[in-house]
This record gives structure tokens, sequence and C-alpha cells, in this order.
């Protein structure tokens, strides 16, 4: 059997520690996987690329891990491997409950990919690296034939989409080329391409924003910065609590509930919420968390105020992160109509609450707030270029505010068509793939198959970012690691009962 993973980071990572151990040991067929990835380095993909230290994880080092089964895997690797990475990350303080670099995950993933390649020859896996990007796929008879931009063809029985989060397709912009960045990635790169006296505007609020934001001033940048977030949403700052064990938000209440109630609303998924953060509280309601809460008016007093809540623990911050593990459920049980709503009207306000920040980087941009030299602007706008091409974003108010750069920090766009990929391009004229209503491109809920055009099986599969509109959050390291778990166990049961059945059969013609 012939296997082609496009994109190699922590997903396909999960999926083939997954695979390898789904191969029955009586039954060990030899298989060949072709692990394509563009940018050259396998395991840390886009989200862990080396880049500077000050892009921190938002998970703490004890819990971050790729393996369902081995907990403190990232922590234990720390521990044991301190000579290769001291060096290169002088400043981080390895404790469980400490924020690595997101660079030294990067590291300790592409340690695991190749110590995974080595460990997949002893189940007849062997795992072929192959540096290039995969632009188009198609099915000639019952083979995938996947074509690379260095004009290589592979031909496998599988394919297996694990691309991550893709960039947006650069927005049209009438003024100068390069004063608009399409991202703020790698961040190292910022100080070469913007001079440290400039105006600098960011567009977007969330996490890549703050990575910009820091990794902009601790190099150096001295000009005026300024946060440009339509939602005018700020991401919380994290608390020192644990983790909990839900009791209402759990697989089996939320069955009993849709048994009882049919699909669900947006109101019963708040209900539940509250329950549960009231059982995590013992009774009180958090006075920091009121339900839908309202973007903050003074970005200062609002990271004051969160940065003082977070010496504490924050009970209802477990409760958002063990939603982790029915995420998708709750997503499935939801309206339709619902989830439209959500998307449109609370996403932001949901992000910024379950995606919180350490507070070493919430203590910075409080820093650099005070200091005057980073600025922060609620509201809708439009951007436009100024009579030097420089960029300039007019304000709802008429407002027109100059910058020399603008960097888009607003992420990955849900809908397929906004994302820059010849790939996904190919695959959806070819009808190989179609897009999901609400982002992404539809997949399989059980077995993971793209929903193509045609009827039939498509032997292709996806995982991570871009199932987002079937899965809703697929932003998180642990719930990517699930679904790959969950696709490499469907995948190895539907291969090998086939081989069991295919060696009955001829048991029983001999
Ligand atoms: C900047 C950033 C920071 C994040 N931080 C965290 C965090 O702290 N904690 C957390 O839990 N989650 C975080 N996430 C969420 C992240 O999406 C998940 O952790 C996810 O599991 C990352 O793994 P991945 O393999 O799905 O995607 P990626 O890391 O995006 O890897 C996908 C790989 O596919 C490659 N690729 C794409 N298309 C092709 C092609 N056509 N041909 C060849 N190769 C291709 C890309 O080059 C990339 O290396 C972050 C995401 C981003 C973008």
């Amino acid at each position: 059997m012939v296997i082609t993973i496009v994109g190699g980071g922590a997903t396909a990572l999960a999926f083939l520690y997954n695979y390898i151990a789904s191969v029955p040991s009586g039954q060990q067929p030899e298989t060949t996987v072709y692990l394509v990835e563009k940018r050259g380095v396998f395991g840390p993909g886009a989200a862990y690329a080396r880049d500077v230290s000050s892009n921190l994880l938002n998970t703490k080092t004890g819990f971050i891990t790729p393996f369902h089964d081995r907990p403190g895997d990232f922590y234990n690797w720390l521990r044991e491997n301190e000579w290769a990475w001291w060096r290169n990350f002088p400043a981080f303080d390895l404790h469980p409950d400490s924020y690595a670099p997101r660079p030294l995950f990067g590291m300790y993933l592409q340690a695991k990919m190749a110590w995974m390649v080595k460990h997949a020859l002893t189940v007849n896996v062997r795992i072929i690296q192959v540096d290039a990007e995969v632009n188009d796929i198609a099915m000639v008879g019952n083979s995938c034939v996947a074509r690379t931009n260095c004009s290589l063809t592979l031909t496998s029985d599988h394919v297996f989409l694990c691309c991550g989060t893709l960039p947006a397709k650069p927005a049209a912009f009438a003024g100068e080329v390069g004063r608009i960045l399409p991202s703020p990635y790698p961040v190292a790169e910022l100080p070469h391409r913007i001079a440290p006296d400039a105006n600098v505007g960011i567009v977007g609020a969330r996490l890549s924003c703050i990575d910009a934001v820091i990794g902009l001033v601790e190099s150096g940048h001295r000009g005026p910065i300024a946060i440009h977030s339509r939602s005018g949403y700020f991401p919380c700052v994290r608390g020192t609590q644990g983790r909990i064990v839900p009791k209402f938000l759990e697989q089996g209440h939320l069955e009993a509930l849709v048994r009882q109630k049919g699909r669900l609303r947006l109101t019963d998924i708040v209900d539940l919420v509250r329950q549960e953060i009231a059982h995590a509280t013992q009774g009180d309601l958090p006075r920091d968390m009121p339900l839908p809460p309202a973007p903050p008016k003074d970005l200062a007093a609002y990271l004051e105020q969160e940065i003082e809540l977070a010496r504490s623990p924050r009970p209802w911050q477990a409760v958002l992160y063990s939603t982790n593990a029915v995420i998708d459920q709750l997503w499935m049980a939801l309206r339709d109509s619902d989830k439209g709503l959500f998307l449109s009207d609370y996403f932001s306000a949901f992000m910024s609450y379950r995606v919180s920040i350490p507070t070493e980087n919430a203590a910075r941009i409080l820093r650099y707030l005070k200091s005057g030299q980073l600025s922060f602007h609620a509201g809708e706008f439009a951007i436009e270029a100024d009579g030097d091409g420089k960029p300039v974003i007019r304000t709802s108010s008429q407002a027109a505010l100059g910058y020399d750069y603008l960097i888009n920090a607003t992420g990955s766009p849900r809908a397929t068509k906004r994302l820059e990929s010849t790939l996904l391009a190919n695959l959806l004229q070819r009808g190989m793939a179609v897009e999901h209503p609400l982002g992404g491109i539809a997949v399989d809920r059980h077995n993971y198959e793209v929903i193509g055009r045609f009827p039939g099986k498509t032997r292709l599969h996806a995982m991570g970012e871009l199932t987002t509109g079937t899965f809703f959050f697929t932003s998180a390291l642990d719930i990517n690691a699930r679904h790959a778990r969950n696709c490499a166990t469907a995948f190895a049961a539907s291969v090998f009962r086939q081989d069991s059945v295919g060696m009955e059969q001829a048991a029983a013609a001999g």
C-alpha cells in the first residue's frame, strides 16, 4: 500500500503515530508513506516553525502533546534533551506550568518526527520525506496521483491532507507592493522588512497580532504601532487554574440532552457552560465573566484588570478549555441557523475568552500601551492607499489613519476560496472537494473522507484546519491530534478489515 500525506506538521505526526499503532502485529503489509512538506522541515509545521522565542505556546509545557497516551511527553523530552535546546532558548524556564516558545515545541516535534520515521520501519512502514509542495491531486482509476511544484508525480492508494493553517490570498491594494504584509510570520523577518521608526498598523487582535507587536518591539522597533480590531475583542489572560473533569460538557450528558431536546440552540449551550462553571466554582458564577462579554472599552484598563485576575485560578477558563474534548459534538448538535448566528455574532467574543494569553505577554502589551508606543482602535474600517502608495485605514467615522506598513494578522480565513493554495483551488475545480458552507472543505465526520462533487469514494481524507466547517474549532493541537487519531484508526480498521476478508476468501478458495 502507498499513502501520501500532504503537510508534515503536528497533525501529520499524530496521524502517523496512531496509524502505526493500529497496524495489527500479525499483519504488517509493506507500506510506503510519502510525507510531502513544502517547508523542507518535517515536524514543526507552520504553527511551530523556527522563529523568535517571544512566540509563545498558549498551552502549558506540562500539558501540550500530540500523543494522546503520552501526557507530559514534551516536558519529559525537554528535561532529557536540555543539551540540545538550552543554547537557543537560554531564557526559557523549564517548568510544567511555563509557556514555552513555539519554535522550541517545533524542535521537539522535529525530533519526534525523526523518531517516527525510524519506529515506522519496525512495522514495515517506510516513510519517505519529500521536500515539495503538492499542487494537484487527480484520481486515475483507483489511484491518487499527486503532482508537486517540482514536477514529481506521486502515485498512491490514499491521500491525507494535513495542510494546517493556510495563508489568506493577498487583498487587492491599489498602493505600493510590499506595504501590506499578508502575515506577521516569520516574526523574525519583520525588522528586516520594516524600518525601526516606521509607523505600523496591525489588522486583527488575536494571537498572531500579539506575536507581531511583541516581536517588533523586542527587536528594537521604535516607531508607533496601532492595532485595528473590527470586533474590539482582545484575548483574556490565563489564570493559575489547572484542568477540570467536566460534568455537563461531556459526551454522555450531551447525548442525553440531544435525545431529550433534539438539535440544540445557542442558549442551551450557554446554559451548559453556566452549569459547568457554577459546578466548578461550587455555585458561584464568576464575577469576571458575564455572558456574552462586551469588548473592552479601554484596553490598558482591561489588561490591568485581567493581569490582576490571572494571579488566581479562573475556573471558567478551565471549563472553556475542557470543551476541547466535545467541541465538535457540541457543534454538530447545534441547529444550523444557530451555527451561522454564532459565527457571525459571537465568534470573536468566544475566541477572546477561549484562547487566552500568558501573563508575561499581557504585561508586555500593557507596557507598550502605557509608554504610548502602542494604540488600540476598535471598529469597522476599510483599507485604502494614499498618494504615495502607503496604506490608509479609513474608519467608519471617516477618520483616515496613515501607515508606512500594514501587517495582516487576521489569521486563516474560513472560506476556502479566500485561501492561498494551488492544491485547494485545483481540488475544488476538479470537484474532488467541495466547500463547506461554514468553512474549509466538506468531510465525512466519521472517517474524514473528503466529500467531492461526484458520488463514490475519493480516497482523499482531510484533518485539521481544513475541516473547520464540519468540526468548528480546529485551532488547537489536542483537538487536531484527536481528529488525526480518529482518522488513523478508522482508516486502519477499513484497510485491515479488507485485508482479513481477502485472506479469508483466499483461504476458503484454497
Ligand atoms: C501561528 C500559530 C500558532 C499556534 N499556536 C498554538 C498553540 O500554542 N497551541 C495550540 O494548541 N495550537 C496552536 N495553533 C493551532 C494549530 O493549528 C494546531 O496546533 C495544529 O495542530 C497545527 O498542526 P497542523 O499540522 O495541523 O498544521 P501546520 O502547523 O500548519 O502544518 C501544516 C503543514 O502543511 C504544509 N503544507 C500545506 N500545504 C501544503 C502543500 N500543498 N504541499 C506540501 N506541504 C503543505 C505547511 O507548510 C505546514 O508545514 C497555532 C496555529 C498557528 C497558525
